[in-house]
């Protein structure tokens, strides 16, 4: 198979310019460079610029979130093109807390995929369920009405290049995992998905697990077949914790 393992960092809301170059520091102390896993940090978008110019070789910049339009009166919003002048190559859509707390709809999520593609930046499209939907058997009804809103706008050539992120609401910064083999088995049914919209293409999709993975229970979950590394949020801020997620990424 020639799908890529990546693990990527989403730093959320956190960090100041001091503070971000102790992270990164830090994780230049460390020996990336043995692990064939692609790397990504996504660091808060004022400090887009600062994180690039002092990121480790290893590394590619991502953005947490980015606007769907491409410029004009959308105050606050940044667009895909001024996120690619400052380096980003990868961009979160879709991350829970922003359909929760920002109202994201999945076609605002599919827009914003486009978007990022258009200026040839690999969206992160993070999909998942609540705790309720989960409880109520609809995890994979809620999962692809996720994943069908952003098909409906792509072609079948731009489908192919995005990357999936699987996080159960209920498991982002809760502490709470999914188990390897809950986790897997939402992910097979996202790749045969894919499979049917796009035929063998689908194998080589990166299909990343989040929610409260740690350096304790990554290579479990890495160790699935469909789990093709993480999205690392609370753990992604300690360069020990996060180098040993990225080791169990390979
Ligand atoms: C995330 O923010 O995407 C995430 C998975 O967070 P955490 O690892 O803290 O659960």
């Amino acid at each position: 198979m020639g799908r890529q393992a990546m693990v990527a960092g989403n730093w959320k809301m956190n960090g100041l310019p001091q503070n971000n170059s102790e992270l990164l520091k830090a994780l230049a102390q460390k020996d990336f460079a043995q692990l064939s896993c692609a790397l990504v940090v996504c660091p808060p978008t004022v400090f887009l610029s600062q994180v690039g110019n002092e990121l480790p070789a290893e590394f590619k910049l991502g953005a947490q979130n980015v606007s769907a339009q491409a410029q004009g009166a959308h105050t606050g919003e940044v667009s895909a093109d001024m996120l690619k002048s400052v380096g980003c190559e990868y961009g979160l859509v879709g991350h829970s807390e922003r359909r929760q707390m920002h109202h994201e709809s999945n076609s605002d999520v599919a827009e914003k995929t486009l978007a990022l593609l258009q200026q040839g930046i690999t969206p992160i499209v993070c999909v998942g369920e609540t705790l309720s939907e989960r409880e109520a058997d609809a995890t994979m009804t809620v999962v692809l009405q996720q994943l069908k809103a952003v098909a409906r706008v792509l072609s079948t050539e731009q489908l192919a290049k995005i990357i999936v992120a699987y996080e159960p609401v209920w498991a982002i910064g809760t502490g709470m995992t999914a188990t390897p083999e809950q986790a897997q088995q939402v992910h097979a049914s996202i790749r045969g998905w894919l499979r049917e919209q796009i035929g063998e293409q689908s194998d080589n999709i990166t299909i990343l697990y989040g929610g409260s993975v740690k350096g304790s229970n990554a290579a479990e979950l890495f160790a699935q077949e469909d789990i093709d590394g993480g999205l690392i949020g609370g753990a992604s801020l300690n360069a020990d914790e996060f180098f040993q997620i990225c080791q169990a990424a390979g």
